[in-house]
């Protein structure tokens, strides 16, 4: 019997109508700068990046939780080798019966064969949704004439920003998930502020996200968290995680 790959159901803020699937966060992400932050795969113990301005939240999920750990290392192990062809198999053969498929809570489109595996994959499955936020931008851009700024029908692309690569989202006018740290931010720049990801997939203009997650102690990013908080905003980790 073929091993197929873990999903999971969305987290808090998700609908449960959305599933999701992740790998082990910074490890699979090589277009991640300021949010760069991996858990130690067997300790958990979690290391920020040399840069990280913000902790990245499902690294902290992977620090706290085992399972969610090694679920995410399971699903990379199976995929990692393979060529594009035997990816989209076996991400097709694991597909759950949700009709919505979120990319990756944790974890990154890590090569091209690996973006092209999904890409195809919602080829051969128009009536299912994908979506993402990505950091390998550079990866989308290779597809660019495909893909176009915002992704297509039902595979939605949403660049998010901190990354290696921010100089192709004004580049190429992407569509991109902004990181704020308060409301007031976010309208400065005219951006709606999405709660549950539905602005992720429903529309192609950018939006913002509230910063959220475990922050680096002292760190600008920790201090906006404490506000947000206060306010009862910030801070989605309220129940385990199942990616
Ligand atoms: S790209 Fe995403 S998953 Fe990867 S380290 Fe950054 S925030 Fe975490």
């Amino acid at each position: 019997m073929t091993t197929l790959l873990k999903f999971g159901k969305g987290n808090a803020k998700l609908s449960k109508k959305i599933a999701t699937i992740s790998l082990p966060s910074g490890f699979t992400c090589p277009g991640a700068l300021e949010c760069l932050s991996k858990a130690n795969k067997v300790t958990g113990k979690i290391k920020d990046g040399a840069e990280t301005v913000f902790r990245c939240f499902s690294a902290s999920q992977e620090a706290l939780y085992r399972n969610v750990r090694e679920n995410r290392w399971f699903n990379f192990d199976l995929v990692k080798g393979k060529t594009v062809e035997e990816m989209a198999d076996l991400i097709e053969a694991s597909l759950p019966k949700q009709d919505i498929i979120r990319i990756h809570v944790g974890g990154d489109f890590f090569s091209q064969d690996y973006f092209d595996a999904w890409v195809l994959v919602s080829e051969r499955n128009p009536d299912k949704l994908f979506y993402a936020y990505t950091k390998s931008v550079n990866l989308w851009i290779n597809l660019f004439d495909k893909l176009g700024q915002a992704g297509v029908k039902n595979f939605k692309l949403n660049a998010s920003r901190g990354g290696r690569h921010d100089h192709l989202i004004e580049e190429f006018m992407l569509k991109e998930a902004l990181v704020v740290f308060t409301e007031e931010q976010a309208a400065e720049k005219g951006l709606l502020i999405d709660h549950d990801d539905s602005l992720a997939y429903t529309q192609d203009e950018s939006f913002a996200l509230l910063l959220h997650g475990a922050q680096p102690a002292g760190s600008e990013a920790s201090k906006a968290l404490q506000v947000l908080k206060k306010k009862g905003k910030g801070g989605y980790a309220k129940k385990k995680a199942t990616a």
